[in-house]
């Protein structure tokens, strides 16, 4: 049983000598838990924020011990109701290849009905981030000009897909590469897209939203946050879901400049957690789930085999060498 430890906090970009990959005993699953084995881990940007000390919404990583985050795996032996062995379940125990929860900390999941790997993204954790954040916390409603950031990623391409979905009015989105933004373009209906590393965001998205945006759902931050604000419409309403842009900062970025904008717009931004809206999950699920099913809502993965390129797979996602949810396949 190999698994991932967090050695020294990174300090800007984390570097290959703040992790460990150790061999552990496989654990004993005590009364009421299940030991499984691990078949997909999750890499995830918020993982960033974990490794370092500073007090946010999820507990720091401890040091010297293995990391966390979610994964899907199968139970190899049951000491609890309502588990058995064969059964597949959604845990958060990851970074990891065997692990020993409690059955009331996971959820039951059938692979029949959608690849393992979905319910860490389109239909998991990523997927209801777009549902809550597009739905609930920016108020799309049909008509609404929508952008977002990170359009290309697990998130991104699902808020764009679902407002598209939903009967938006221009979808536009933004990637960090040419093939991204085509992709955008050709396979997931976005009216606009654009690569932000070829010229000023604020340009860019002049051109692709000329009328403005009502409803921008941001990923990113930085100059990303700053060109939507400037290109809101009255009443529009920006979702602040991440600002990866700002991840790896030693020192604090700089807010936007414009902000007074939202005084003659009316505008609103909001920050929001998916935590705090798995109420949503079933909704989520029911609308969803069909969409997928029938292709009407396309996602893409990518996928890095292995344990030992658990760490790389990571990096990888801060880098954006991903399309769609990056998972780790074991
Ligand atoms: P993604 O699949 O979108 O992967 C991250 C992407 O970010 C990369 O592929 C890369 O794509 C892009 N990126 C990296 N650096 C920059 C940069 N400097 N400027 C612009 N883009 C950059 O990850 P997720 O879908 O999992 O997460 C997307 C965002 O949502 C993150 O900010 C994450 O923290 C946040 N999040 C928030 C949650 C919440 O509850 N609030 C829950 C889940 C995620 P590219 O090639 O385009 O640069």
């Amino acid at each position: 049983n190999r698994e991932w430890h967090l050695l020294s906090r990174p300090v800007g970009w984390p570097k290959p000598e703040d992790f460990a990959l150790v061999e552990a005993p496989v654990p004993t699953p005590g009364e009421g838990q299940v030991l499984v084995r691990n078949k997909y881990l999750s890499v995830d940007p918020y993982m960033r924020g974990r490794m370092s000390a500073a007090k946010s919404y999820a507990a720091p990583f401890e040091l010297g011990k293995v990391m966390q985050g979610g994964a899907v795996g199968e139970v190899v032996e049951s000491r609890a109701e309502g588990l058995s062995a064969g059964d597949h379940v959604l845990h958060f125990s990851g970074w990891r290849e065997y692990a020993a929860v409690d059955a009331k900390n996971t959820v039951k999941v059938d692979p029949e009905a959608a690849p393992l790997s979905a319910y860490l993204g389109v239909l998991g954790m990523t997927g209801l981030t777009a549902y809550a954040g597009l739905l609930r916390t920016a108020s799309f409603k049909e008509g609404d000009s929508v952008f977002v950031s990170g359009a290309a990623g697990a998130v991104g391409s699902q808020v764009g897909q679902i407002a598209r979905l939903k009967g938006a009015s221009r979808v536009i989105g933004s990637a960090g590469s040419d093939e991204k933004v085509r992709l955008l373009l050709d396979e997931y209906g976005f009216d606009a897209a654009f690569n932000y590393k070829n010229g000023p965001v604020a340009e860019q998205l002049r051109e692709a939203a000329p009328d403005g945006v009502d409803v921008y759902f941001d990923n990113v931050g930085g100059d990303h946050l700053e060109a939507a604000i400037g290109s809101l419409n009255q009443g529009g309403r920006i979702a602040v879901c991440g600002m990866i842009s700002v991840y790896n900062n030693t020192e604090p970025a700089p807010g936007p400049k414009n902000l007074a904008r939202l005084i003659q717009t009316r505008g609103r931004i909001e920050g929001f957690l998916v935590g705090d809206h798995y109420d949503l999950q079933p909704q989520f699920v029911q609308e969803v789930g069909p969409w997928v099913a029938s292709g009407a809502l396309k996602y893409r993965e990518t996928v890095v085999e292995g344990i030992e390129n658990n760490l790389e797979a990571f990096l990888g996602v801060l880098r954006g060498d991903n399309i769609g949810k990056m998972v780790v396949k074991l």
